[in-house]
């Protein structure tokens, strides 16, 4: 048999969220954090014009969609490094500090993406408990250590939906040494409402050590073409652009990724419809009794323990998919108006039952 690296034996691949279809039929896809509605028109038809272009290589620096970026955010285009998906840009920044025995710190339970990513590049994940279901940066800041390169931030955190404040996270970064890079994983900063939950870009401006993580794949509505981006200094911009595997981030995503930043009044109109639905679907949850963490992202926590498992399969026998995390609890995306009505009475049949 082949030899592979020892950590394959333990690794777990990526549990991606489900569908489910209920026995009428009814299929609401809650797990997977993704904008409910279908593609802007002008989307799509900037994707099909770019479908006539696709016997050549896309462009490699993505240099209109690198120009819009810069534009967008007021930063040098030199400051921008883009991959195939937020996951992507990670995996980049870990190729580009994962030497053996570097430890990378982030909370737990966060992005699902994290420990794996870690095993890949062979680096050793410090996992800090989440207290009260948000980053514990004290904590976060105390596990530090000669070998520590790299600190992910989640804000929102994924799957808890819970934002660190300004004052906590400035507390923080000063107290990070300059030779460690902190990524802020903004990738539903979109959804953020609470005026005290900072914009990660107003962090890196002087601090070359903190760089942002963004995504087309949320608010933009482009989780099906793979593109996200990381602002950071130029060091470390250029470092995680070296790091990209060549011709990574596709023509169709390219241009639909441009099309949608032309049309961001649009889709940010949709964000703002569905912050709404999280209002709504968060009081409605506590008005039937379950505690409900306050969520600045598309998707609200349920620490549910034990009977995790069984409330997804209820979930799933309405044609509602949830994401289930082992005997933790279970992650549920806000959808439309009646995806989500699917779910509360699915959540309020749970707890009668
Ligand atoms: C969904 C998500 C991403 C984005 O993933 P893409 O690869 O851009 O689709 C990144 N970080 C977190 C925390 C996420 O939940």
């Amino acid at each position: 048999m082949p030899q592979f690296r020892a950590v394959f034996d333990t690794m777990a691949g990526y549990q991606p969220g489900r569908a489910v279809i209920a026995p009428d039929g009814r299929s609401y896809k809650l797990s997977s954090n993704e904008a409910p509605d279908a593609p802007l028109p002008s989307v799509v038809r900037a994707i099909a014009e770019a479908a006539t272009q696709i016997n050549r290589y896309p462009d490699p620096g993505a240099t209109e969609l690198v120009a819009a970026l810069a534009e967008r955010y007021v930063v040098p285009a030199e400051h921008v490094a883009l991959g195939a998906g937020s996951v992507t840009v990670a995996q980049q920044l870990f190729a580009t500090v994962g030497e053996p025995g570097a430890e990378v710190v982030y909370a737990w339970r966060s992005f699902e993406a994290y420990p794996l990513l870690a095993d890949l590049a062979g680096v050793v994940s410090v996992q800090v408990p989440l207290v009260e279901e948000t980053h514990d940066l004290e904590a976060m800041a105390n596990a530090i250590t000669p070998a520590t390169r790299m600190i992910l931030v989640c804000n929102p955190n994924n799957p808890t939906g819970t934002a660190n404040r300004s004052g906590e996270l400035k507390r923080f970064l000063d107290r990070v040494p300059e030779r460690v890079l902190v990524i802020l994983d903004e990738a539903y900063r979109e959804y953020v409402r609470d005026a005290d939950v900072p914009d990660g870009l107003e962090f890196y401006r002087d601090r070359p050590n903190v760089a942002v993580l963004r995504t087309f794949s949320k608010a933009y509505g482009l989780a099906g073409l793979r593109v996200g981006y990381l602002i950071g200094h130029e060091p470390v911009a250029a470092t995680v652009r070296k790091a990209m595997v060549p011709f990574a981030v596709n023509h169709l995503a390219q241009a639909a990724a441009v099309a949608s930043l032309r049309a961001e009044d649009e889709l940010l109109a949709r964000v703002s419809a569905v912050v709404a639905e999280r209002t709504r679907v968060r009081a409605e949850l506590l008005a039937q009794g379950w505690t409900v963490p306050s969520s600045e992202a598309n998707f609200v926590w349920l620490r549910l323990g034990e009977r995790t498992p069984a409330f997804a399969a209820a979930c799933a026998a309405a044609g509602v998919a949830v994401r289930p995390y082992g005997a933790e609890g279970a992650r549920i995306s806000i959808g439309d108006r009646e995806a989500n009505d699917a779910f509360l009475t699915a959540a309020r049949e749970f707890r009668s039952s």
